[in-house]
């Protein structure tokens, strides 16, 4: 299975945008992007304009690195979200949303969308009452995810921590005491931090 093992604000800095890939760090002023805004690298300082294909290109990888995902599954959602009726960027961003990491992450649970991958691979949630440590999992309206009752006492204090200072989409409804979130809508596109242009994604796709 692949992996992607370029440092995390090497990858920011190559799209000239905040991925908030480093949890806190990328709220705090040693976030390396404004210390050094300019590509990584030795000629780091000169960006050559770009092709139509390169500025559909790098808008496509943002989107998968924001939500840490290979080219393969990236690409599954996209033509999911082709099959749907509707806006195709917009589906899409709803099925990467929907995501089970995603939602821990929203739910600020964990600092970053790694750790939340992370967290829940290692079966520490549940989903309406069952283990389920499959990132990839897509929530539903009315599912429950809850950390396991285990973990609770282990990890407990410092997920309440991380959520204490991480605010909480509408669409999501959070039980700090019970470390619980319920998913009370479909996920409200205005309400994701990231400027991405979608539309140059499904460009990119339909070549
Ligand atoms: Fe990107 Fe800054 Fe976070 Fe590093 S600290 S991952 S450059 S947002």
């Amino acid at each position: 299975m692949g992996k992607h093992t370029e440092a995390k604000c090497r990858i920011c800095r190559r799209e000239g945008v905040k991925l908030f890939l480093r949890g806190d760090r990328c709220y705090s002023p040693k976030c390396a992007l404004s210390r050094r805004p300019r590509l990584p690298g030795q000629h780091g300082r000169f960006r050559r304009r770009m092709s139509l294909y390169a500025i559909r290109l790098r808008e496509k990888q943002k989107l998968k690195r924001i939500y840490g995902l290979r080219e393969e599954q990236f690409r599954r959602y996209v033509e999911w979200a082709k099959a749907f009726k509707g806006v195709t960027g917009e589906a899409l961003l709803k099925f990467l949303e929907r995501r089970l990491d995603n939602v821990v992450y929203r739910a600020g649970f964990a600092v970053s969308r790694a750790q939340a991958r992370q967290l829940v691979s290692h079966g520490h949630f549940l989903v309406n009452g069952r283990v389920t440590n499959i990132p990839s999992y897509l929530v539903e309206e009315g599912d429950i995810v809850e950390v396991r009752l285990q973990s609770k006492q282990k990890l407990g204090p410092v997920i309440r921590e991380i959520a204490d200072r991480r605010p909480v989409p509408s669409w999501l409804t959070r039980d700090l005491e019970g470390l619980r979130v319920q998913v009370n809508a479909e996920p409200n596109l205005e309400e994701v931090e990231h400027a991405v242009d979608t539309s140059l994604i499904v460009e990119y796709y339909s070549r």
